[in-house]
């Protein structure tokens, strides 16, 4: 096994301090905040994600994303550990059905990467919350059974940790029930692991065509000579369209050249910009939050002045399960004591801090 083998990055992924400070020169602030976040969600990353870090760089934009860090173990009033109500719209175990013509279902709670301001920290990291064969098939059923679905959509933790042959199985059932439209697939290993878009996995993706599948670049140091090649090779060979979500990240990539960089180089490899989220209400998040009003200032500066096909919708996701709502600026004049309220898709009114 080798580099750029995908089962040699997860088995060889580094999961503790003292293994972590022999690849990178931590500051005092990381190796204290380390134990203790990891309490609260583990820490892992693979070689090739880690080998992406600037160690130079204190402000490594990598490095950000996967190091436990003190913020993490605060609670702030408007943080909640469900922040999108996926737990009580769950009628079978691991799927979450809340719109009436999709489902999202959690295939599995593994990552390679656990970044640390996962919406799904709560049972991400934790492999037995991830569905067993017999759970598989009693989501089968159920989708059979629900002729409104129109999409199911594999999440995790990472659906792509699953073996090819698990992957075929499931997107084979999927495909045969005839009320469905389309499947998507949601992962994050085109980004920290890479080499996991392999041959053999083009091939069972084939099969299925179309496929969607959203990844989620943050910023474009995370796009390497790897990934292209992977990328690239997948959309080609598998036959796979390929979109990407961000979310908008406080001293990663709040910045609207950071953001315009990374999104004309997604083009540039076959990948469609689709969301910028601005970051989930989760707990131990605030670290990373980026004010409403800044994040449409930055917004503003890429509407218009790069290419359509660059700019994703810039959305927040309610907190406590409302679906998601277009950031525009209108919504800065809806301003209450407390923050600005916003209108979901049924109408009803949500109240989201400053
Ligand atoms: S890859 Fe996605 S699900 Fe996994 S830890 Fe990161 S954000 Fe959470």
């Amino acid at each position: 096994m080798t580099w750029s083998d995908w089962k040699w990055q997860l088995q060889n992924r580094i999961t503790q301090l003292a293994d972590l400070e022999t690849k990178i020169t931590l500051t005092t602030e990381e190796r204290d905040s380390f134990a203790k976040a990891y309490d609260q969600f583990q820490f892992a990353v693979t070689p090739y994600y880690l080998g992406r870090i600037d160690n130079k760089d204190p402000h490594c934009p990598i490095r950000k994303q996967i190091l436990p860090r003190a913020g993490e173990l605060v609670r702030k009033q408007n943080e909640t550990d469900d922040p999108l109500a996926e737990e009580i719209h769950m009628p079978v175990k691991g799927v979450t059905h809340r719109y009436p013509d999709r489902a999202i279902w959690y295939i599995s709670h593994v990552c390679a990467v656990y970044c640390r301001f996962c919406t799904r920290k709560r049972k991400v990291s934790t492999p037995e919350e991830t569905p067993n064969r017999s759970e598989w098939e009693k989501a089968l059923d159920y989708f059979r059974g629900e002729t409104k679905l129109k999409e199911v959509i594999l999440s995790g933790g990472d659906p792509l940790t699953l073996s090819d042959s698990s992957l075929d199985y499931l997107l084979g059932e999927l495909k045969k029930i005839p009320h469905l439209n389309q499947i998507r697939i949601h992962t994050r290993h085109p980004v920290t692991m890479p080499m996991r878009l392999t041959e053999s996995l083009n091939s069972v993706f084939s099969k299925y065509f179309p496929l969607y599948m959203v990844t989620h670049f943050n910023h474009p140091n995370e796009i390497s000579d790897e990934t292209k090649f992977y990328v690239m090779r997948m959309i080609k060979e598998g036959h796979v369209s390929i979109f990407n979500q961000s979310v908008l990240l406080s001293g990663i990539n709040d910045d609207a050249n950071i953001l315009s960089d990374l999104n004309y180089k997604l083009i540039s490899i076959g990948i469609k910009p689709y969301y910028l989220h601005q970051c989930d209400e989760v707990f131990g998040s605030s670290d990373f939050v980026v004010p409403l009003e800044k994040g449409i200032e930055i917004y503003r500066k890429l509407r218009g002045f790069h290419s359509g096909i660059t700019i994703p919708s810039y959305v927040k996701d309610l907190t406590g399960g409302g679906g998601k709502v277009l950031l525009s600026p209108d919504y800065l004049q809806k301003k209450t004591d407390k923050g600005y309220l916003f209108q979901n898709y049924l109408g009803d009114e949500y109240e989201v801090g400053h």
